[in-house]
């Protein structure tokens, strides 16, 4: 079938409206109408090429919400109507150890949302921001929040989970000092879910300007990490950092507050190496420098259930389709507070 997406046809370019074609639902897929579909600074880093290996046409767009429209005759756990997410994997082989274990996230067989080679047209996978999607059945999440909350659960889907999965294989909760670092669209998370599960939060922020508001997300402690005399106050203090910074930085500054045997674990990606580390800064405390790629999908399921339990969900500023330039660069600015969710009817226009 065809319908409309947002997309770019090269790195240089603004993204456009643009025609596409869904496959017609297999006996395991399920077929979903998006209504939304959050921006991650993964999109950015992809359809303008700061990444390597970009694929074009490109449609970005991996934290899809929306309702099932059709399935697959062997499906039987999810029925038409039934709200769901799709997050940053649609495929995966299915039988190594990574699956089995529900980490398909580390299967090298993972197929990725958008930009992974698939058999379908145009021979590489398109993403979430589009009018629908075709999912197998094991990729596709159930989302239990109230319809009304939909738009702002549509962020979960990556930056919930790429957040929840370090913190749980940390062991962070109650009696933990946890740092978040970057208050974006994953970070604002990281505090939500860190203060969610007990933990004591330090947010480090170069914004002087998130300062409140990262309280107001469940913060007890928020650093300003330019001013040298806030980082000292934490040295060597705490047990384990969630780093989410979307560019390349001085690491050192974070591990000097994590105290013996702490870790730091990178989500962020920047396109260009960070100059750091020191290695002192990890053999005079046995730190860890670790990194995370999102999650599997039970541990997905998982944080999806614990956030309608607890009523998490992003804070969010919807924009039309249309804007999605404009959106880009005003999170290269940090202006977004924090993820911004495409309502994906604007595709229609
Ligand atoms: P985002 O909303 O743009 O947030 C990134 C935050 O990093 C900013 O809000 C800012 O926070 C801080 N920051 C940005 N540029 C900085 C700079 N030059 N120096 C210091 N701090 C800076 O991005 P996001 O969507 O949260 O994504 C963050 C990164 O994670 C991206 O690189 C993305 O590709 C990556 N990612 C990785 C995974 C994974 O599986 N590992 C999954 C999703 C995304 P402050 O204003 O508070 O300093
Ligand atoms: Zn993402």
């Amino acid at each position: 079938m065809t319908i409309k997406a947002y997309g770019a046809h090269a790195g240089d370019q603004a993204l456009e409206s643009m025609e596409i074609t869904r496959r017609a639902p297999g006996p395991h897929d399920v077929q979903i109408d998006i209504a939304y579909c959050g921006v991650c600074h993964s999109d950015l880093h992809q359809v303008r090429a700061e990444w390597a290996g970009t694929c074009f046409p490109c449609v970005p767009g991996h934290e899809i919400v929306g309702h099932v429209s059709a399935v697959g005759d062997h499906v039987s756990a999810y029925q038409i109507g039934d709200l769901v997410g799709v997050g940053c994997i649609v495929d995966s082989c299915q039988h190594c150890e990574e699956c089995d274990a529900g980490l398909e996230n580390y299967c090298d067989g993972m197929v990725g949302t958008y930009n992974s080679a698939t058999p379908d047209a145009p021979g590489h996978t398109l993403g979430g921001y589009s009018q629908k999607i075709v999912v197998h059945e094991r990729y596709v999440l159930r989302i239990r929040h109230p319809k009304a909350q939909l738009a702002a659960v549509a962020p979960l889907l990556c930056a919930g989970i790429t957040t929840w999965s370090p913190l749980r294989h940390w062991k962070v909760g109650p009696g933990k000092k946890v740092g978040v670092v970057g208050i974006g669209g994953l970070g604002h998370m990281g505090i939500k879910l860190a203060h969610a599960m007990g933990a004591h939060v330090v947010a480090f922020t170069t914004s002087e300007s998130k300062r409140e508001a990262a309280r107001a997300l469940g913060a007890d402690e928020v650093v300003v990490s330019r001013n040298a005399g806030e980082m000292a106050a934490h040295a060597k203090s705490l047990d384990f950092i969630l780093n989410t910074v979307a560019a390349a930085h001085d690491l050192d500054a974070y591990l000097a507050v994590l105290k013996r045997d702490g870790t730091m674990a990178l989500v962020g990606a920047p396109s260009s190496p960070h100059p750091s580390p020191g290695v002192f800064h990890l053999i005079m405390k046995r730190r860890s420098l670790a990194g995370s790629m999102i999650g599997g999908i039970p541990e997905t399921q998982e944080m999806l259930d614990f956030c309608a339990q607890h009523g998490i969900v992003a804070d969010i500023e919807m924009i039309r389709a249309q804007e999605i330039d404009d959106a880009y660069d005003r999170m290269l600015k940090g202006e977004v507070k924090y993820r911004f969710v495409i309502d994906c009817a604007s595709l229609a226009a």
